[in-house]
């Protein structure tokens, strides 16, 4: 059986996010949504807030699996026996540290290879940030995010139920 990782903070997931793993879920027999610390950002959802999301965005992917880790994903991977993680790629920005990553983890774990699948161009400019920042000053993000985490996400502004 052919296992993928997705990892990445998903601070809260997006419809970019939602495309990767969907495509993810094509290609692989399993593919595991991980959410993992990342210390240089401080997270509007806690780590099972964000697993909740991701639960709910992902509901109708049987072959899809939601956990969270702390650790090293070289080791996460191994642990799961899986041969792959894939990342979505945007614009030229990802590249750099996606490149250093995706060879620090192949030192790491030698077995598992990173794939990268260019983004949708309707999200390519889309990321986490970019719906908080909108969230925060009253934008609509209903374009950007699952319909069934937008009242999470907007809850956190003290902001009402929109229709
Ligand atoms: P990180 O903290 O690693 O940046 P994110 O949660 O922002 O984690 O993203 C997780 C993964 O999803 C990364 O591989 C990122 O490149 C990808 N991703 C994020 N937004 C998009 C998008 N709009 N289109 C395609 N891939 C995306």
């Amino acid at each position: 059986m052919k296992v993928a990782i997705c990892p990445g903070s998903f601070d809260p997931v997006t419809c970019g996010h939602v495309d990767i793993i969907t495509r993810a879920a094509a290609m692989f027999d399993k593919v595991i949504v991980v959410v993992m610390v990342n210390s240089n950002k401080q997270p509007l959802f806690t780590q099972e807030e964000r697993v909740e999301l991701l639960k709910r965005a992902t509901a109708s992917l049987p072959n899809v699996e939601v956990d969270a880790y702390s650790g090293m994903l070289a080791e996460y991977a191994h642990q799961k026996q899986a041969t792959a993680v894939v990342k979505g790629l945007r614009a030229v920005s990802d590249f750099e540290y996606e490149f250093q990553m995706a060879l620090t983890n192949r030192k790491l774990n030698p077995q598992l290879e990173t794939v990268f699948l260019t983004t949708n161009a309707e999200y390519l400019y889309l990321s986490s940030s970019l719906v908080k920042q909108m969230a925060s000053l009253g934008g609509d993000i209903r374009e950007f995010v699952p319909a069934c985490i937008v009242n999470d996400i907007l809850e956190k502004y003290g902001r009402n139920e929109e229709t």
